[in-house]
């Protein structure tokens, strides 16, 4: 029994009755219709037609959407934010989630961590969520009407350009793309990589960060621009891979941004807020990373027991092997202390908003990959040569788990922050 099953019997940490509720939805949804199609959706990603979608999960879409399983992920005051979107179309208010707080959200998106095809049937899915993010908290009407609406609906997707080969991307004060006025638009000049879900042919819209004014202060020079990805000159180049997996039919792209010209009303918030901006994106989807960890970790820890439990070695089930009992005990040990990290940052976030919560999210966000990996790691290794083969499902979570010890932000990083703020608390 973990801390959530405790939880939920009144131990404490007790997830509210509507978010019990949710959650028992959640875990039948996963089991009747995600978990068998899983199979047909990775042939398919593995095919010719790796790049298209399979009809059938656009199928399911529908049906979270019909099952109140859908843009969970919004926080309360995000959705009031673009209340007056919606008051001459009330039937459209349930594209707005379910009113649950981050700490709320953090039972659910764990469930949805167990597969990397479930987040997105139920429109929480990396970098949709920080995009939509932006453009709730920053966005005009008008951008909102036009991207927010179809990105919450589920019609369109997003990607997010940030990072650059050719520099250091993790100090976001090295980005080179350049963003110049002429006239009526801005031209953007670039190349970046790692644009997760550039790939996908759902993708319409692209956020690219670049310079306006590399003469401005540090943090002032940058800014974010929408950008349709059919402009001219967007060139997506290639699909780069994970480890081999390319992710498809998501994939992680890169781009080149060759004279692309777009409306000068394309900018979100105004030129040099993109650091601004970056600060309110990366806190909730910094999170929702490391509460899909926690996901996976316990997909990991059930398939290691379940293994264990079926397979002989020198005359005993591995389960009996005094090395494996150490080895789960230390598995569910990690998981219960990221869980209750991430746990404790979803509310401070929910309490004290980005900024305090910064500490938090910080060690979760070092805690979490770390932890998935370790226990990633122990199931492949008692899955022995199956584990690292593409036919179980844990090479592929163990690949997407390393990747978040790099992306929205190395370790190191993060480490600095906490260590800073514990510096700062010794000197008070
Ligand atoms: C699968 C995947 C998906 C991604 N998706 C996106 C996306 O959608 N959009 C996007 O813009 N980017 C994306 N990224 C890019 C990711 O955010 C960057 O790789 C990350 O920010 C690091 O930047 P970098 O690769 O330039 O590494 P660098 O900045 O070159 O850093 C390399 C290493 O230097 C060390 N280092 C850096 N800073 C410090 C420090 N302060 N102290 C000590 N050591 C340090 C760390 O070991 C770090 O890993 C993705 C990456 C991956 C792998």
């Amino acid at each position: 029994m973990n801390s959530q099953d405790m939880a939920i019997k009144g131990d404490g940490f007790l997830p509210s009755p509507r978010v019990q509720e949710l959650r028992k939805k959640l875990l039948n949804f996963m089991e009747q219709h995600i978990d068998p199609l899983e199979c047909e959706f990775v042939r398919l990603a593995q095919s010719d037609k790796r790049w298209t979608i399979h009809p059938k999960e656009e199928t399911l879409k529908e049906m979270a959407k019909v099952q109140g399983l859908w843009n969970l992920w919004i926080p309360v005051d995000s959705a009031t934010r673009v209340e007056n979107l919606f008051a001459k179309d009330e039937h459209k208010s349930w594209l707005l989630g379910a009113g649950l707080s981050n700490l709320e959200y953090s039972y659910l998106c764990e469930i949805m961590g167990r597969s990397s095809w479930a987040p997105q049937i139920f429109n929480c899915s990396a970098p949709d969520t920080g995009n939509m993010e932006v453009l709730f908290r920053y966005g005009t009407a008008e951008q909102q009407i036009k991207w927010l609406i179809p990105l919450l609906e589920g019609k369109i997707r997003s990607g997010f350009a940030m990072t650059e080969p050719q520099v250091a991307s993790s100090d976001a004060t090295n980005i080179e793309c350049s963003m110049t006025r002429e006239g009526n638009y801005y031209v953007i000049n670039g190349r970046k990589w790692w644009t997760s879900g550039a790939m996908d042919p759902r993708c319409k819209i692209l956020i690219v960060m670049g310079k306006t004014d590399p003469s401005a202060r540090r943090h002032k020079q940058q800014s974010m621009i929408l950008v349709p990805i059919d402009t001219p000159g967007v060139h997506i180049k290639r699909a780069l891979t994970v480890f081999g997996f390319d992710d498809a039919p998501h994939g992680h792209a890169e781009v080149v941004f060759e004279n692309v010209r777009v409306p000068l009303h394309n900018i979100i918030l105004g030129e040099g807020r993109g650091f601004e901006i970056a600060q309110g994106r990366l806190g909730p989807g910094r999170l929702h990373h490391c509460m899909r960890l926690i996901g996976a970790a316990e997909r990991g820890i059930g398939m290691m027991v379940k293994r264990a439990l079926e397979r002989k070695a020198f005359g005993k089930l591995i389960a009996q092997h005094g090395s494996f009992l150490s080895d789960l005990a230390k598995c569910r040990i990690g998981i219960e202390q990221a869980r209750l990290l991430v746990l404790e940052a979803a509310n401070q976030l929910d309490l004290h908003g980005n900024k305090v919560a910064k500490g938090a999210i910080a060690m979760a966000k070092v805690a979490a990959p770390n932890m998935a990996l370790k226990v990633l790691d122990t199931a492949i290794q008692v899955h022995g040569g199956a584990g690292v083969s593409t036919d179980f499902v844990l090479s592929h979570l163990w690949a997407t788990a390393r990747t978040l010890r790099l992306a929205d932000g190395p370790d190191e990083v993060h480490l600095g922050t906490i260590a800073k703020l514990e510096l700062s608390r010794a000197r008070l």
